[in-house]
């Protein structure tokens, strides 16, 4: 059977705030992943019959709203999966004690938010290393899911970054090694370096194209429209799963506070309601192509690597 999980990270506000290298909000959009972005997905969810995946950064739930909403989702059957403790654009760089600390303290704030421990990590930002693979070995992780081999993608991140220091302003991103983009685009077991197969962590990697590997997630989805998303979604059609990863703010427009991103983040002009029309679309086309939706966790189950 052809699977496709669909995961979102709920990066809150700030977070984008700090990739365009602006001063973080005050107000209340610091928190419009969790407060408004949640119920639509939960909304889109139900009506589409989804069994979502959440990766949650464990520093947003010591607001007690934002751990009831990721309660109330894991009570719903949603997986809850670990973004990390505060979301370090640069934990690749920490070290091990504090990579170690960032995973783990991501899991703990998760169970001590929902009542069960998470088997799954995403890394903010896309960016890993062996070091933080080991970590994750260690700590009995049960699979991995931040690898993402998309030329496109990688070249856009490092034309950003170097546009928003040239505006001389610093982003917290940072740009991973280019040798990713030779990793399998299937899932694998991690060799070491880890972009080769070996018999480590099981890896399933954000989705790419079939040929080309051109980015089939939130970002290019929402930006490209129904058509694009729905002619995306069936480049991916014969992969065995389809690992369709979106951002709480692929739900979101600037009208719903987020006008400050608006002038540095194109996807927060696109409107709410074309940007909904177009994942669905995409989740449509995969449904017609005999897809059956999971959690992240459950296909790492029945995926044959
Ligand atoms: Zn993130």
């Amino acid at each position: 059977m052809r699977l496709c999980a669909i995961s979102v990270d709920l990066d809150e506000i700030p977070n984008y705030f700090a990739i365009h290298g602006l001063p973080e909000p005050t107000g209340p959009e610091r928190s419009l992943v969790y407060d408004v972005a949640v119920d639509r997905l939960t909304a889109l969810a139900d009506e589409l019959d989804l069994p979502l995946t959440l990766f949650a950064i464990g520093d947003d739930l010591t607001r007690p709203h934002a751990a009831a909403k990721l309660r109330a989702a894991h009570q719903l059957g949603f997986e809850i999966a670990n973004h990390s403790l505060d979301h370090r654009y640069d934990l690749v760089r920490l070290g091990r004690e504090a990579i170690r600390r960032q995973i783990e303290g991501g899991a703990d704030a998760i169970e001590q938010a929902v009542g069960a421990r998470p088997v799954g990590f995403r890394a903010p930002g896309y960016t890993i290393t062996d070091e933080v693979f080991e970590v994750l070995g260690d700590l009995g992780t049960e699979y991995d899911s931040s690898v993402f081999p998309c030329p496109e993608y990688w070249a856009a991140k490092a034309v950003k970054i170097g546009l928003i220091s040239a505006v001389g302003r610093k982003s917290r991103s940072i740009v991973d090694t280019p040798r990713v983009l030779t990793a399998p685009t299937r899932p694998y077991r991690i060799g070491r370096p880890y972009w080769r197969r070996g018999g480590g962590l099981l890896e399933l990697p954000v989705q790419v194209t079939r040929g080309l590997r051109m980015p089939f997630f939130g970002t290019s989805i929402t930006m490209g429209g129904p058509a694009v998303a729905r002619g995306l979604a069936r480049m991916c059609v014969g992969e065995p799963l389809v690992n369709l990863e979106l951002h709480g703010i692929d739900v979101l427009d600037a009208s719903d506070g987020l006008e400050a991103l608006r002038p540095h983040q194109v996807d927060v002009r696109v409107a709410k309601g074309r940007k909904v029309d177009a994942l669905r679309a995409a989740i449509g086309a995969l449904r017609h192509a005999g897809y059956g939706f999971v959690t992240l966790r459950e296909a790492a189950g029945r995926i044959e690597v």
